[in-house]
């Protein structure tokens, strides 16, 4: 079995249809000047197919993943009119007799290497559109085959050493079993419009093949896990089989609870939001009927790039997320960078506890200008829809203070640019830091709602780095003293009247419902992906029963004791999710 980085669930079984890598041999002769006129032609023909081909890919793309990354594609298509580049091109032709291609990868070269040299990253990121178009060009020009996808009519498990998103949006999902790639991570955009599209992926496969994968290779993979077995023996394959006929299975069950509402037996609501990082993330979190977005984090608009997204880029998404979310509410997250979450094109000190350093709301106060663009754009949003903003980390009063101070003045030149927006945004915080818990009842004055990170909460109470494979046994959120800094901030936020919900990964454990039932949280935020586990159990479960059981957890000396209890109590009974339409004859 090969290790890779599961990034995109799923389990795929097939034949491996290895993409070739495209390799340009250029033409070294000289073109004869009265032959010039046609290499024009040529030249021309050329950008016309390039510029079609953009507009597909464009339109496919925008339909998948929305119109903010679907924008790149008119810098691509600005290119192919911008009269320096083209000049050049012309200009090399002309005066060089040389043919269209050469021209054309000599005019690419040219302006890379001279935006690269230039210590700006808005042109180290045109330099990447160049490079980008000019290979499209250059496909045309040399009659370069397209690379053939095998017929629609045969499954594929598509192996690829990275993929583009344009190449991605060229895909049928239905023919696409899954994918290999040698590079990228799950973060990486394939792996990202792999989840959207509900392709298995894993990738990270680089230096992990002892031999290279040759098309027609049979291939099993998970994508859940990242294991990827080469060649597999028919009980592998059976094994495998039956893994994914399972997951099937409980996945179009559980697709049955997306419009229903999210009630215990007896009658209790609890609100289920998503947690998402793109549009992608929050179309399938609305389509597992997500009620709002309870946590935004928005951090990753500023990963996979070369530069800081302007406040014009930052505005559109957060607009476009508040639109569609209608009438329920977004809590955008500001910048969360630091710790395990770094930004290419922003140098990070080193540090030797990262996650004790120069991290989040630390950064955002340390960088007003930055913090300031994204205030901007996120207040301008709220014009448009039901937006709260959140800071993360927040450890002392001063820290809050201080951000509302840089908000107020963002407010104030909005208003006097007569800019929109709401001047009632409720403005919330994470609490995930020790501190702040413990001086819970000073912040709940300060600011209009709470959301518990779990995720930090347990490696800061606990001194349980979250990153760390070594002691991953030692990070329990079911500790006494976790659960005991839960129900002091709850206990805080209601004597305050402040809303209180959770937004780290206990939320997406669906054996933790008891706990949000008695400490008073109706409220969870958690990735799209786990939406419909949480409900079910929730709809399988009698609150009053649940609370006789945390009442009992929350007495416990040992993480061990209650997550045993609470493992009993979730899988003790239980109905089919089709029974429970029929139980609670609700859908909304
Ligand atoms: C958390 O810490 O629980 C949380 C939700 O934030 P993140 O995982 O982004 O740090
Ligand atoms: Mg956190």
């Amino acid at each position: 079995m090969i290790q890779g980085i599961g990034a995109a669930a799923g389990v795929a079984i097939g034949k491996a249809f290895v993409l070739p890598n495209w390799e340009w041999s250029l033409p070294d002769n000289e073109v004869n000047p009265v032959d010039l006129a046609k290499e024009f032609e040529r030249l021309y023909e050329g950008i016309r197919t390039s510029k079609d081909e953009i507009e597909f890919i464009k339109k496919e793309f925008r339909e998948v993943v929305g119109p903010e990354e679907s924008s790149i594609f008119d810098a691509h298509l600005a290119i192919l009119d911008d009269p320096v580049f083209m000049s050049e091109i012309r200009g090399i032709i002309e005066r060089q007799y040389k043919a269209a291609e050469v021209a054309v990868k000599e005019a690419i070269d040219h302006f890379v290497a001279m935006f690269d040299l230039l210590d700006d990253e808005y042109m180290k990121e045109r330099a990447v559109d160049i490079k980008d178009v000019g290979n499209r060009l250059l496909k045309h020009l040399l009659g370069a085959p397209e690379v053939t996808l095998p017929s629609d009519t045969q499954p594929y498990i598509l192996v690829a050493k990275e993929l583009s998103p344009s190449q991605l949006a060229h895909l049928n999902p239905t023919y696409v079993l899954g994918i290999v790639t040698m590079m990228g991570s799950k973060t990486s955009h394939s792996s990202i419009m792999a989840r959207a599209l509900g392709i298995p992926l894993v990738a990270g496969l680089e230096n992990k093949l002892s031999n290279p994968i040759q098309t027609g290779d049979m291939i099993v993979l998970d994508g859940e896990t990242g294991s990827v077995q080469l060649h597999p023996d028919e009980s592998t394959v059976r094994e495998y089989a039956l893994m994914r006929e399972k997951q099937h299975k409980k996945r179009e069950q559980l697709e049955l609870l997306s419009t229903v509402q999210s009630v215990t037996k007896d009658g209790v609501t609890i609100r289920l939001a998503g947690n998402i990082s793109s549009v992608k993330e929050l179309n399938m979190a609305l389509k597992y009927g997500a009620e709002g977005v309870g946590l935004f984090r928005t951090e990753f608009l500023y990963m996979d790039r070369d530069s800081f997204p302007s406040e014009e880029e930052q505005f559109e998404v957060y607009k476009l997320v508040a639109e569609k979310v209608g009438n329920h509410s977004v809590v955008i997250r500001t910048l969360d960078i630091g710790g395990d979450k770094h930004l290419d094109y922003f140098q990070l000190p080193e540090e030797q506890n990262p996650f004790l350093g120069y991290r989040a709301i630390r950064i955002s106060l340390d960088r007003k200008d930055m913090f300031k663009t994204q205030l901007r754009a996120i207040l301008r949003a709220s014009a448009y829809g039901n937006i709260k903003l959140m800071f993360p980390m927040i450890s002392s009063i001063e820290e809050v203070q201080e951000a509302k101070a840089v908000l107020n003045e963002v407010m104030v030149d909005l208003e006097q640019r007569k800019v929109p927006y709401n001047r009632k945004m409720p403005v919330g915080i994470m609490i995930e830091v020790p501190a702040a818990v413990m001086i819970s009842d000073y912040l709940a004055q300060e600011v209009d709602f709470f959301s518990i990170g779990t995720n930090d909460l347990v490696q800061y109470v606990l001194a349980v780095d979250r990153m760390n494979e070594h002691i991953a046994h030692m990070y329990h959120p079911y500790h006494p003293a976790v659960l005991r800094m839960i129900r002091m901030t709850v206990e805080a936020a209601q004597n305050a009247g402040i809303h209180v919900s959770v937004c780290g990964e206990m939320a997406a454990d669906e054996r933790s419902i008891p706990l949000w039932l008695e400490l008073g949280i109706n409220e969870l935020s958690m990735s799209p992906q786990s939406l419909l586990k949480v409900k079910h159990r929730t709809l399988n479960t009698v609150a009053s029963d649940a609370i006789s059981i945390a009442k009992v957890c929350l007495k416990n000396r040992t993480s061990s004791e209650t997550e045993e209890q609470l493992s009993h109590f979730a899988t003790s009974g239980g109905i089919t999710p089709v029974n429970v339409l029929n139980i609670h004859g609700k859908t909304s």
